[in-house]
């Protein structure tokens, strides 16, 4: 079985200037002229979010690929999420602007391991169901009894796995670990997670909320125990964007998820100060995001433009595609 979402990152030559302003205005017209629609992740640049018809998590441009009607769909995030919307929209062309822009948590969990994992359990006898992430490989969906997100991990744990089976949640040990917290279910964890906020670090975020009085942390489950024990409020990238709109009272937040989160903060919530944590504070008490996802930072707006000009880079359909797509489809859709 071959995991399309294992691909090294590599340098890239540095293109030629192109003004943002230009590429939009090209994006535009190709647009229309290739009847695409694009998609982009909320932890893309924002130029690419300003491009897009949809923007959202994982959860809510899953939903969205499944509707689009255009025949081609440019995907501007990750590997597996461009699989995602091949999988639940087959008949369209699914592009995605960069075939490199993988994930770390996603690599941390291959197929084949997981599939030799699963065997050694079921062999000791153990009778289990397996939840994945959603930043998992299509390969490895395709082994998965359920598929969860951020924003509907506690739900289908409490609600649709059933009582009497143990869980073997993968690839996020952090998510699990919280999940295992708030639903009182214990878990096989398996061990991987984000390269982004896996470099939160607990002491930049007490300096950070030190000198910012009245300060709120907002951080994403994936983040490890000891940031979410600081946080006021846990919770994906759609639900922190509810939240922080929820409150009308001009309020400083302190944001640990990817650096691009702060722009659909700020347009959804503009009354409030958005600060990336963590960041290194310098003397007049300013940060600078050093938590950009380095996949996701693969998109650029060039090669958004590219690839509605050449058809390709492009999602081909992989055999596993039928099984996960029935598990996505049963987790997230249903
Ligand atoms: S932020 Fe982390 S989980 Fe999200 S795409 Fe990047 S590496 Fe993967």
């Amino acid at each position: 079985m071959r995991d399309n979402n294992l691909m090294p990152i590599v340098d890239e030559p540095v293109g030629i200037y192109e003004d943002p302003l230009d590429l939009m205005d090209e994006i535009d017209r190709l647009k229309k002229a290739k009847d695409a629609t694009i998609l982009a992740h909320y932890y893309v640049d924002g130029e690419i979010q300003d491009v897009a018809d949809f923007t959202g998590d994982s959860l809510q441009l899953a939903r969205d690929a499944a509707r689009v009607e255009t025949s081609t769909i440019v995907f501007s995030g990750v590997h597996f999420m461009a699989e995602t919307a091949k999988m639940l929209n087959p008949s369209k062309t699914v592009l995605l602007p960069d075939l490199q822009a993988g994930c770390s948590l996603s690599d941390s969990c291959p197929a084949d391991q997981l599939a030799a994992y699963q065997k050694k359990l079921r062999e000791e006898g153990r009778d289990f169901q397996t939840v994945a992430y959603i930043n998992t490989s299509a390969a490895v969906k395709s082994l998965c009894d359920w598929i969860v997100t951020s924003g509907n991990a506690r739900e289908v744990v409490e609600e649709r796995v059933p009582k009497d089976k143990e869980i073997l949640f993968v690839p996020d040990q952090h998510l699990g670990r919280y999940l295992v917290e708030v639903t009182g279910r214990e878990m096989i964890l398996w061990p991987g997670s984000c390269m982004v906020h896996e470099v939160f670090s607990l002491q930049d975020l007490i300096r950070a909320k030190k000198s910012t009085p009245g300060s709120v942390v907002i951080a994403h489950p994936e983040c490890p125990q000891n940031i979410l024990e600081v946080a006021d409020f846990i919770g994906g990238t759609e639900r922190m964007k509810q939240y922080c709109a929820s409150i009308q009272e001009p309020t400083k937040f302190l944001v640990a998820t990817e650096a691009n989160m702060i722009y659909p903060l700020e347009n959804a919530a503009p009354q409030h100060e958005f600060i990336p944590v963590p960041g290194i504070m310098t003397d007049t008490g300013e940060t600078c995001a050093c938590n950009r996802c380095p996949h996701m930072a693969r998109n650029t707006l060039a090669k958004v433009r590219d690839c509605l000009k050449r058809g390709k880079p492009e999602i081909e359909w992989q055999p596993y595609f039928d099984k996960a797509r029935e598990v996505v489809t049963r987790s997230l859709l249903q």
